[in-house]
């Protein structure tokens, strides 16, 4: 096997098992992927199985623009459309996550996008920009695809009514640390929420993460 894509399904296993570790999913839902550099094709995580379970080999090749089947036995996850879709949309995007965790589902359901908040956010500055909903559509179909794309238009990361989180960075860990970040300001939020109303960063405080993000290379 290529090295290249090796190391990439190492990665994307690791990554797997950190998100279910860090609670952002449960059961067998959500999926990650990751571009293989320099081509047209990601790849993607089965359908049907726990992040916790998931072993290199597990993965399947996917061409981004047809969306068949390369290289694998099971079946792509079934929300392939907007991962090929993301990484038409975004050429530096290397990965993408997606997950239902808590918070975020949370606000998800009440179509409120998540303002963001505190200073940990310099833990993933691109996030400065704002966590908007897209509009709903039944999950793994071309319509999910072309919202959420839309929703992500300027943002590495959306809500999707009724549904969850997705991220997108240049890499697969800064995908997943994206939406370790946007569950911790979702829960912020829904706490705020609480005992009053979200204040959103002031527009200097805004800028400066925004920069902070470019100086760091990371997808802005
Ligand atoms: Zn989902």
């Amino acid at each position: 096997m290529d090295p290249v894509e090796k190391d990439l399904r190492e990665r994307l296993a690791k990554v797997g098992r950190q998100i279910w570790a860090e609670k952002l999913t449960h059961g067998a839902s959500g999926n990650i992927s990751a571009r293989i550099p320099g081509t047209n094709k990601c790849i993607i995580k089965p359908s049907g199985y726990s992040f916790g379970d998931l072993e290199p080999h597990h993965f399947i090749v996917v061409d981004i623009e047809t969306r068949k089947v390369l290289e694998g036995k099971e079946k792509p996850s079934i929300e392939t459309p907007f991962h090929t879709r993301l990484y038409k949309q975004w050429p530096e995007a290397g990965g993408v996550v997606h997950v239902h965790p808590q918070y975020c589902t949370i606000l998800s359901i009440l179509e409120e996008e998540i303002i963001p908040m505190g200073i940990e956010i310099f833990e993933a500055p691109a996030l400065a920009k704002g966590i908007p909903v897209s509009k709903f559509a039944p999950p793994g179909t071309d319509e999910l695809a072309d919202n959420l794309v839309e929703s992500m238009k300027d943002h590495v990361a959306a809500l999707m009514p009724h549904h969850g989180l997705t991220t997108i960075g240049k890499t697969i860990e800064e995908a997943a640390v994206n939406a370790k970040m946007a569950e911790f300001l979702a829960k912020l939020h829904y706490e705020v929420m609480l005992v009053g109303k979200p204040r959103p960063l002031r527009a200097d405080l805004k800028k400066t993460l925004i920069d902070r993000a470019k100086q760091r290379g990371l997808l802005v």
